[in-house]
């Protein structure tokens, strides 16, 4: 029977969680640790139906990690703190001989700069060991790129042209709430955008490059190109991209929200000392912003996140465009959550499951678009995000 060690009480562990539990056959025993374990408590006891184990645990140390996992004895871990922490749970996992998955890359606490480089670095280590570590295994970074690796292998010779398009067509009601863990999504937005052509990373102010963009069943809403992570890995396992960008939107009042923060020094995260407390603006703003996790009750409308592709099939020219939409009131009826945490945590649960069974097992360390589509796009609708595609339609951007 297989144990899973899931790590991060949040918006989006409470989705893993949830998910796991739902599929006993693969995930005999769950045990959830955090950082506060009444957090994982109240998560175990929402789900009376399943039994889950809690634990305190501090990701950013070693030692208690490994203490941990020897206690426990998993067969993997589903990482879904912050990105701090991956290194460290991947020195754990190592120590331990147990697999590793995440959905979000490493990223330096003291620089807001996220790049491959640094987990990619664990390749040999995990090799030698036998064991796998797969990375971003969210919706983006993960089911994007997983959609990416389905239109390479069935619809086109050779892919051109990437746009991934993030829409969050949802209300919370909120004055101002980030559907991620706010310190790392406002960190995101708030660096230079960069996108890929002819070869080479082009880098723009941040939010400087924008128009609306028509999502199915949503309409035009405004689309920002960033940095989104999987771009990296995107670009080296597909080498014949010519373009690849990412654009999400942003409605006007999270912009000026964002706008008043930044110009007041609130999102720095260079830390200052308040009544002989150092502590960053951003992790300060963190603390009175309301949590991802507790969004979802009333949270109304849809997501819809997906990949424009055109490229070469059969020597002519191709177009395609493969999306899933998910309402946030559905999220809610699953799992409680609202529908950024779960389109986050069912691809980690599907990920883990595809693991476990050994349809993606292989020593090594591995970004989504690596893995064989196939079983991952079969199943990923059952548990709650079935996709869409159109071939060769007219597409909205200019090539
Ligand atoms: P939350 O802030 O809701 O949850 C993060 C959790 O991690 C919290 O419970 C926090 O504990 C815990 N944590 C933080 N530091 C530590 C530590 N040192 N030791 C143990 N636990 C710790 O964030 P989300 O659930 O929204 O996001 C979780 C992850 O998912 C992030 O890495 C995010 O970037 C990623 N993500 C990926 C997406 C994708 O599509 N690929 C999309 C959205 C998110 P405490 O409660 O004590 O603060």
């Amino acid at each position: 029977m297989n144990k899973v060690l899931i790590i991060g009480a949040g918006g989006v562990g409470n989705v893993v969680v949830r998910k796991c539990a739902q599929v006993p056959e693969v995930f005999g025993q769950i045990m959830l640790a955090s950082r506060t374990k009444s957090k994982c408590d109240a998560i175990a006891n929402a789900i009376p139906e399943a039994k889950i184990q809690t634990a305190q645990v501090d990701a950013d140390n070693v030692p208690e990690l490994v203490a941990l996992i020897n206690d426990f004895k998993p067969n993997m871990v589903i990482n879904v703190a912050l990105p701090y922490q991956d290194l460290t749970i991947m020195d754990a996992c190592l120590e331990t001989g147990v697999h590793y998955l995440d959905t979000a890359n490493y990223e330096p606490i003291d620089v807001a700069k996220f790049e491959y480089s640094w987990q990619w670095a664990y390749q040999e280590r995990f090799k030698e060991k036998g064991l796998m570590a797969l990375l971003g295994c969210g919706f983006d970074p993960g089911q994007s790129q997983i959609y990416v690796a389905h239109a390479a292998k069935h619809h086109f010779d050779e892919i051109h042209y990437l746009d991934i398009i993030d829409c969050n067509a949802g209300d919370h009601g909120k004055a101002f709430a980030t559907n991620f863990n706010p310190e790392i999504n406002i960190r995101e937005i708030t660096q230079n955008g960069r996108y890929w052509e002819n070869g080479e990373w082009v880098e723009i102010p941040p939010m400087s490059i924008h128009k609306p963009i028509d999502y199915p069943n949503v309409g035009p809403k405004e689309s920002y190109v960033l940095y989104h992570e999987e771009l990296e890995s995107l670009v080296k396992n597909f080498p014949t991209l010519k373009r690849a960008r990412f654009w999400m939107t942003f409605g006007p009042s999270y912009i000026n929200h964002l706008m008043v923060l930044q110009n007041i020094g609130m999102t720095s995260i260079k830390p200052i000392k308040v009544k002989g407390i150092e502590i960053s603006p951003l992790e300060f703003l963190k603390a009175v912003l309301p949590e991802p996790g507790s969004l979802g009750e009333n949270y109304t409308g849809e997501t819809s996140i997906g990949c424009q592709i055109k490229g070469i099939k059969d020597g002519k020219d191709r177009t395609y465009f493969v999306w899933n939409n998910c309402k946030h009131q559905d999220a809610y009826t699953d799992c409680k959550a609202q529908g950024v945490s779960y389109t986050t945590g069912v691809p980690a649960m599907l990920g883990a499951k595809l693991m476990l069974e050994g349809v993606w097992m292989k020593p090594g360390v591995f970004n989504t678009e690596e893995m064989d589509p196939d079983p991952f796009m079969a199943q990923i609708g059952k548990y709650g995000l079935p996709w869409q595609e159109e071939i060769d339609l007219v597409l909205p951007h200019e090539y």
